[in-house]
């Protein structure tokens, strides 16, 4: 063979073994709500996720974004943005170019692209670059036009592309949901169906599961509720879906991260803060979700409710103009974050009103500031690039982005998190072991590179 041509296949095999290599199966899977505090036998026993621990890698809890709620926490996982910057700034809030609100779950906004259109999750950029993905209920799946290439329908009862019209849940059940019925283990023999298809099975795949966050919320977090739902998780999604990986033979080509968006306090009926106590309701628009508040006020009456809102101030519930928004936070630069936002103490709830028949009652919550480590979130992971019994540093649940841009071989778009700070879970990044392993297409770069230079020098 001519040097030359040489050459050139030397490379061509070389960028051949480079795509290969470095797409790797990665799944995420959200256990939604389950705190880092609850886990391992110090509230709930989670004999699957520990035996996790124990095959793989694990970090104490992760710091999740601010405000610690489900839908920006679960977009910054995929687009490692902080909220601020994916513009999904909260479970709901106010646009107030196309003056409208933005709801979780239920409703149209979730199916409309202007509000997801600021970042791109990283199952859609690997789609972008020929790659396939499958997307199980992970919030915002469905506010982009290119659909992931395996997901879970939801079910309609209005056609979203042609109405826009929020109507409360419980007034008309709902707009468009996720059937949530189906029991747990179906949910992941969906998933295997689509990880076990013969073409085009996916390289990523996000699974969220909100069945603990709904105990969470309904009885708290030290509730024999809640401990059962972490535990039916614990064995219905991570038990299952790992037995599931080693029935089929997936298991030593499978990547599986476990992780949650958030944990939970609980909080009483002793604890709550009426904002109807200090604003008269007609002079700005409010949406409140228990731990914050974002109050727009109607035209000129926003010195009057900062100052009604200060003068006689509640001890437990800070009040921000949006300039005076904590930098650490990231919860500033944008225009859906509110000219005045409440944020309540840990264990402090906000409402707009005073219940007309006041009851006692005891439920959990979450949205607190992400400073407080009791917000924080679970991380477990095992596959055959992650190393085995290594314990990490928490760090950001934005470095999940590019780890999994790593996983999957895409370039990751900018973004707020670190591949430094995470990429020693690796196997390859082993220092301890040695070198940095080669790669088959290091390799055939390295032939090419040594036969070119012996070329040369000849
Ligand atoms: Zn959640």
């Amino acid at each position: 063979m001519n040097p030359i041509h040489f050459i050139l296949l030397s490379v061509f095999i070389s960028c051949i073994h480079v795509s290969e290599s470095a797409r790797q199966r990665v799944v995420i899977i959200s256990l939604d709500g389950v705190g880092w505090q609850y886990i391992g036998g110090r509230f709930a026993n989670t004999p699957n996720l520990d035996a996790i621990k124990q095959d793989g890698v694990h970090a104490d809890y992760i710091q999740n974004v601010f405000p610690t709620v489900t839908w920006p926490n679960h977009h910054s996982m995929l687009t490692g943005l902080y909220a601020e910057s994916h513009g999904i700034v909260g479970n709901m809030f106010w646009d107030p170019v196309y003056k409208q609100e933005f709801h979780i779950g239920y409703d149209c906004t979730n199916y409309d692209n202007k509000f997801w259109n600021a970042s791109e999750p990283v199952w859609l950029t690997l789609q972008k670059n020929g790659g396939h993905s499958g997307v199980f209920i992970w919030p915002g799946y469905n506010g982009y036009p290119e659909k992931p290439s395996y997901y879970e329908k939801p079910v309609c009862n209005i056609n979203c592309s042609s109405v826009y019209s929020w109507v409360p849940p419980s007034a008309i059940n709902y707009n468009c949901i996720s059937n949530l019925s189906v029991p747990l283990r179906s949910r992941i023999d969906k998933v295997m169906s689509w990880l076990t298809s013969k073409v085009n099975s996916p390289t990523f795949v996000a699974m969220q599961f909100g069945d603990a966050d709904l105990q969470g919320h309904n009885y708290g977090p030290n509730s024999p509720q809640y401990k059962a739902g972490v535990e039916q998780l614990d064995r219905d999604i991570v038990g299952y879906f790992m037995s599931s990986l080693r029935d089929t033979g997936l298991e030593n080509e499978t990547n599986v991260i476990f992780v949650s968006d958030h944990s939970f306090v609980e909080t009483s009926s002793s604890r709550q803060f009426y904002l109807s106590d200090y604003l008269d309701s007609d002079s700005y628009h409010g949406l409140v979700e228990t731990t914050l508040a974002h109050i727009i006020p109607k035209a000129g009456k926003e010195e009057e409710i900062y100052k009604n809102l200060t003068a006689n101030k509640h001890p437990n519930i800070t009040v921000y103009k949006k300039d005076e928004i904590p930098d650490m936070l990231h919860w500033k630069n944008n225009r859906r974050i509110p000219p005045i936002f409440l944020l309540a103490d840990s264990g402090f709830v906000i409402a707009k009103e005073r219940p007309l028949v006041s009851k006692n009652w005891t439920k959990g919550t979450h949205g607190y500031s992400n400073q407080e480590k009791n917000m924080w979130p679970i991380f477990l992971a095992t596959g055959p690039a992650f190393r085995s019994g290594y314990k990490v540093e928490p760090f950001q649940n934005v470095d999940l982005y590019p780890l999994i841009c790593h996983f999957v071989g895409v370039e990751p778009r900018p973004h707020n998190g670190s591949f430094e700070r995470v990429k020693q879970i690796l196997k390859k990044f082993d220092t301890k072991s040695g070198q940095q392993k080669l790669s088959a297409g290091n390799l055939s770069t390295l032939v090419a590179t040594v036969f070119l230079v012996q070329l040369f020098y000849n």
